[in-house]
């Protein structure tokens, strides 16, 4: 018997192994092997096994076989190889993406974390005294006394406390008198937290109909006689209850033996995210996060591949999840362009997700108030089954107001409009004489992006990148936003010694220090990557505004998704037109997108909420529609948009970047290989560019994109890895290839 091995080693290719007769029962498709290659060894996975080899030479034989079992099973194997083809991606990558380094680099042992614990064997003082010969010291009489009673004490605690070494108390295991063990501790990243078990609300009609429909897509995932289930798009407004309907959902799985993963916005998972899975379902929820511990990872891991854990929360590498029987998959916010993976494999979580439940016929429900306009697509066309859900779960709560304020009379005599509208200004006046709470959302960090000269027109820019430095008040420093590099401000110009440097464009630290003169008796707060960059101050932050211990919460993204806080009866997007300005063809979903989950921050609780928009561009779809919350009327119209220029989901886009630090080398190879694309397209797909990226220079590197838009995907992609052979980039070129791109910058 031969097996197919792809090592850990970066080759992009599988290998043949011969199975020696006494792995024949151990080596499956799935499992972890050591291999000799070269004359080094490598570890890897089979990927297959045959009883024929297609290879001429001699092979070599598997030296060992890691685990009792496969690691992975044969539905995520397809869903690897789907992976690897569909993104263009090295199978290793795609197979360290599916096992993490946690689970995989476990070279001392099993990677599990043991303990040794010390217990005594002796009753009390009494039965101590009967033994004859023991000729104890008064220390270890102590000892023994502090033993008494007690059970297992981890050893290392107890040697500590007791003020003594483990030599002296391995001495009591050589009298017979205690037993020293080893036990395996779970690192539970959930440790120290009480959640209150929780019960199923009642649900509104609404729920109660889109529970329906999910609970018929379960029932026809047990039944393997028909086709696995379509996705099912649940499209709810914010605060429609659609987290209950997923718990219910879940419930439902389990209760037929099954398993479900919940994935979420890392951004979203917040302990109030958790909580809510974990007090309904308790011990059984594994949840999985870029903030977990290796060893926390590790274990949660195995608790999942024991089967001990049926139901995952995690953000997008939680989709591989070695759940055992899978029932459903439910992608939260899957308009999120999070669940896009940036690096290799450049994997969609939400695709990924409806493809593994399409091969392990589970149940899937992708979730959002503003869906992507692929799934939405999608279910225009009956690929999804859509279940809505347009109104609020509570009756007392009403729907926000959105209220577009146009900047263009704001700035009527004057150079500039101003940071804050006159109507906004009253509005978070009004909050405060109430006591109701406000969150003011601006897309940029720091104080000011611009820093100028006004006197010689020298401005601060990063030296690797094509960017201005930000300026940053608190420090007094100037940072990159694109490499992170960062630097003292001068005090004179560099160029000309002038004294007065302007600081143009706003941040987040400039709208608090414009907000702390304008509303002097607020107490005001900050939260964006340079504050949450301590560990837990986001936690602490959050807990601090749910206290009302903050009147204004002024923030970056982070403060859009998912916050649940009564009491916020008010909400201000800055600078609408920032996100509608970007060069993507998804600028206007995202606009939309944005002012829709600021809506739904407000007005959760018995007031009712208002979010103010301001904007140079009160006309723009995007911005129109979302004052009405019209999500079909907005995407009626972008669709209808995107299918005469034949942009997603009418076509799938392809976006190639190729990078060198020498920007002739990099604009060269760009052409050749523009032009060859176009040669071979015959009008079969378009090519657009090449041209220079929208941030043209990152960390010394120019940066070139060639995009393609195309339905004939597979030939693209043939044609592509063709060209990687006959058209390799020169040295020093690197090409990356992202297949439905999210990110076009
Ligand atoms: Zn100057
Ligand atoms: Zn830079």
């Amino acid at each position: 018997m031969f097996a197919k091995v792809a090592t850990d080693a970066a080759l992009d290719k599988t290998f043949d192994y011969i199975i020696p007769p006494d792995f024949e029962n151990k080596v499956m498709a799935g499992s972890r092997v050591v291999v000799p290659f070269g004359n080094r060894t490598l570890e890897g996975y089979v990927l297959g096994i045959s009883k024929t080899t297609d290879y001429k030479g001699k092979l070599r034989e598997i030296k060992e076989v890691i685990g009792d079992r496969p690691w992975m099973s044969e539905h995520i194997l397809k869903l690897v190889s789907w992976m690897a083809t569909y993104y263009m991606a090295p199978i290793e990558l795609c197979l360290k993406a599916v096992i993490p380094a946690p689970i995989r680099n476990t070279n001392k042992g099993d990677g599990f974390q043991s303990r040794l614990y010390i217990e005594t064997l002796i009753d009390d003082e009494e039965e101590l005294s009967q033994i004859a010969d023991l000729k104890l010291t008064e220390r270890q009489l102590a000892l023994m006394n502090a033993l008494f009673d007690q059970g297992a004490l981890p050893m290392g605690a107890f040697a500590t406390e007791q003020k003594t070494t483990p030599a002296t108390l391995r001495k009591l295991e050589e009298k017979g008198l205690v037993k020293i063990f080893e036990k395996t501790e779970r690192r539970d990243p959930l440790a120290g937290k009480n959640f209150l078990p929780s019960k199923p609300l009642p649900l509104t009609e609404e729920q109660a109909n889109a529970k329906k429909i999910i609970c018929d897509a379960i029932s026809q995932a047990c039944d393997l006689e028909k086709p696995a289930p379509k996705p099912i798009l649940l499209f709810g407004v914010t605060a429609s209850g659609k987290t209950e309907v997923f718990l219910q959902s879940i419930a439902e799985v389990l209760a037929v033996g099954k398993s479900a993963i919940v994935l979420v916005p890392e951004i979203s998972l917040t302990p109030q995210t958790i909580q809510r899975f974990a007090s309904r379902f308790g011990k059984i929820t594994a949840v999985l996060h870029s903030k977990l511990s290796d060893g926390e990872r590790h274990d949660e891991w195995h608790r999942i591949y024991t089967g001990e854990a049926r139901v995952v929360v995690g953000p997008r590498s939680a989709v591989f999840a070695p759940v055992h029987n899978l029932g459903l998959i439910i992608v939260d916010e899957e308009h999120e362009p999070s669940y896009k993976q940036e690096e290799a494999p450049r994997y969609n979580a939400r695709d990924i997700a409806v493809m593994r439940a399409n091969y392990e016929h589970a149940a899937t429900i992708l979730g959002s108030a503003t869906p992507s306009l692929e799934s939405w697509h999608n279910s225009n066309n009956g690929k999804y089954i859509i279940a809505s859900m347009p109104n609020r779960a509570s009756k007392q709560m009403s729907k926000p107001n959105t209220i577009i304020v146009d900047m263009r009379l704001e700035a009527m005599g004057k150079a500039a409009p101003p940071v804050f509208s006159k109507d906004l200004i009253d509005a978070i006046k009004r909050r405060l004489t109430t006591g109701e709470q406000v969150m003011l959302f601006l897309n940029r960090r720091g104080y000011a992006p611009h820093v100028t000269c006004p006197a010689c027109g020298h401005t601060e820019e990063c030296e690797d990148c094509a960017t201005g430095m930000t300026y940053h008040i608190d420090d007094n420093r100037l940072r990159c936003h694109l490499c992170g590099i960062e630097r003292s401000c001068p005090s004179v110009c560099p160029q000309c010694g002038c004294e007065n440097y302007k600081f143009t464009g706003i941040g987040t630290q400039r709208i608090e220090a414009i907000a702390k003169k304008l509303f002097p008796s607020a107490k005001i707060q900050r939260m964006d990557a340079d504050i949450t960059a301590r560990k837990h101050s986001h936690e602490e932050i959050l807990a601090r505004f749910r206290a009302r211990e903050i009147d204004i919460l002024i923030g970056t993204q982070m403060i859009t998704k998912g916050l649940d806080f009564p009491n916020v009866s008010l909400a201000g997007i800055l600078n609408a037109d920032s996100a509608l300005h970007i060069p993507d063809f998804r600028a206007g979903e995202r606009t939309f997108q944005l002012i829709a989950q600021m809506a739904g921050r407000t007005g959760r609780g018995l007031l009712p909420g208002d979010v103010y928009v301001q904007t140079q561009t009160p006309e723009a779809p995007a911005i129109k529609f979302a004052a009405t919350e019209n999500f079909s009327a907005f995407a009626a119209q972008e669709l209808s948009d995107r299918k005469e220029l034949d942009y997603p989901p009418y076509s799938k886009y392809i976006c190639i970047t190729l990078k060198a630090e020498s920007n002739d080398a990099v604009s060269a190879y760009a052409d050749l290989l523009a032009q060859q694309l176009d040669s071979i397209s015959n009008e079969r797909f378009r090519v657009l560019g090449p041209s220079p990226a929208p941030l043209e220079r990152i960390k010394k590197y120019w940066r070139h994109q060639i995009s393609i838009f195309t339905n004939k995907t597979n030939l693209v992609l043939a044609y592509l890895k063709e060209a990687q052979k006959t058209l390799p980039p020169p040295n020093g070129v690197t090409i990356a290839i992202d297949i439905d791109a999210m990110n076009t910058m």
